[in-house]
């Protein structure tokens, strides 16, 4: 794409009442738009961020038989009535009344809908097991939406959904989650611990979060140096020095970026909402369910937290906007510069191609706040062929108008 055709522009400085890191590089850099706190837009770069983290997300999931399906976010307030989570969760959720006085919100997880749907169609145990997940967005009035995209009141989720017939086969797709998450994160360039987690009324073998270490995280874990354990201080009765349960090394307390959280729910929606299956001996049993959340665009905000400089941002490879950035700093080389263009596309690079009548420093400074992978520099400068290096600092070298869709395939086949 054409830089000249972008409909976001940079800009100089970050609105005031933007504090966080990553809200303010997201919007400097065009990504985002603010509309009210914890309600952003996405522009064009910044959806095509979030989508790819949404594909690593449907990806991984698909993988372990995951089925996706779309949930409405509005819903009625019988359904939360059965689970009694209407009231409990009256603060966080939005309710209001609609036409003729009915009363409804809008969905700050979906247990409720999603076992209303399967307790029409799930009768024996031979409808067992399935997964069921979808990527939304999801609605919380929460107190404090001070921290960008990491505390939206309204915000992405994929939320899974397991049913099974009995605890020993929940258990063992909880395991297959908690590594295809594992996947996710390290696909994604973020360094998350599973970490032991109160679930709420939950036992804590019951529930892990994710967590991504950074200075700006709202969570405290204490954390095992070398990644045997990590736990909630939520919960953790471990002290900041104390020792590792599993190695004995010294636990440091950290402050982390939950961006994905996993339970095993047990019977309590089936039981609940009365979700039932009759085994081979005809007995009729309650479903065994799981539930997986992870945060798509919180998980956009940390990494921007994670992966950023004074510049501005550092996308890792698999979620870059662009594959490259290619800048043509003066107009010395035009022809050679819109040629090499012309080529990566055909060869299926997605290039954004920075052709504007802008100054070698505000381009270079441009490219250093969007943060594509890859950056391509094209100019009086440059001898033989392109400056090609990686945003991030660990290359930097000239090579030649040839050896481009080599170097990129290498990065990105
Ligand atoms: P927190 O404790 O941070 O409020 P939570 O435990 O209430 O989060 P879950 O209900 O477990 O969140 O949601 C699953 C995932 O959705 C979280 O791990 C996170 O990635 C994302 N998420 C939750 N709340 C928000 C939010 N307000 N803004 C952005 N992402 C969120
Ligand atoms: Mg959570």
């Amino acid at each position: 794409m054409l830089q000249s055709k972008l409909f976001s522009k940079t800009l100089r400085q970050a609105p005031q009442e933007e504090i966080s890191v990553n809200a303010r590089l997201l919007t400097r850099a065009g990504y985002i738009h603010r509309q009210l706190a914890g309600v952003y837009s996405y522009l064009p770069l910044g959806v095509r961020v979030l989508e790819k983290i949404k594909d690593i997300v449907r990806q991984e999931m698909n993988a372990i038989g995951g089925q996706e399906i779309y949930l409405p976010a509005l819903q009625s307030k019988e359904l939360w009535q059965e689970t009694g989570r209407w009231d409990s969760l009256q603060e966080i959720m939005f309710q209001f009344k609609g036409r003729e006085g009915k009363a409804m919100g809008l969905g700050v997880s979906h247990e409720e809908v999603v076992v209303d749907i399967a307790r029409q169609y799930v009768k024996s145990y031979r409808d067992l097991p399935f997964s069921l997940y979808q990527i939304q967005d999801k609605f919380r009035n929460e107190p404090r939406a001070k921290s960008g995209l990491l505390r939206g009141r309204e915000f992405n989720m994929k939320d899974l959904y397991s049913f099974h017939r009995d605890e020993k086969d929940l258990a063992d797709f909880y395991d297959q989650a908690i590594k295809a998450y594992q996947k996710i994160f390290k696909r994604l360039g973020l360094n998350s611990m599973v970490t032991e987690a109160s679930g709420g009324v939950f036992s804590k073998e019951n529930s892990h979060e994710f967590q991504v270490a950074t200075e700006n995280g709202e969570d405290r874990i204490m954390a095992c140096p070398k990644g045997d354990f990590a736990e909630n201080t939520e919960i953790s009765k471990l002290k900041d020095g104390g020792q590792c349960p599993k190695c004995g090394a010294k636990v440091k307390l950290v402050k982390s970026i939950e961006v994905g959280n996993i339970f095993k729910l047990g019977c309590k929606y089936s039981h609940d909402m009365k979700l039932t299956f009759t085994d081979e001996s005809g007995q009729e049993k309650e479903v065994v369910m799981g539930c997986y959340g992870f945060g798509p665009s919180r998980v956009m905000g940390a990494v921007v937290e994670v992966n950023h400089d004074n510049k501005g941002i550092i996308w890792p490879r698999e979620i870059t906007p662009f594959q490259a950035h290619l800048l043509l700093l003066d107009g010395a080389k035009k022809a050679e510069a819109g040629k090499l263009y012309d080529r990566l596309t055909k060869s299926d690079f997605d290039v954004l191609y920075d052709d504007r009548e802008e100054s070698a420093g505000v381009k270079l400074n441009d490219a250093d706040l969007i943060g594509i992978t890859v950056q391509m520099v094209i100019g009086s400068k440059t001898e033989k062929g392109v400056e090609f290096r990686l945003r991030g600092g660990s290359l930097d070298k000239e090579i030649g108008y040839d050896k481009v869709v080599e170097a990129l395939t290498k990065i990105y086949k």
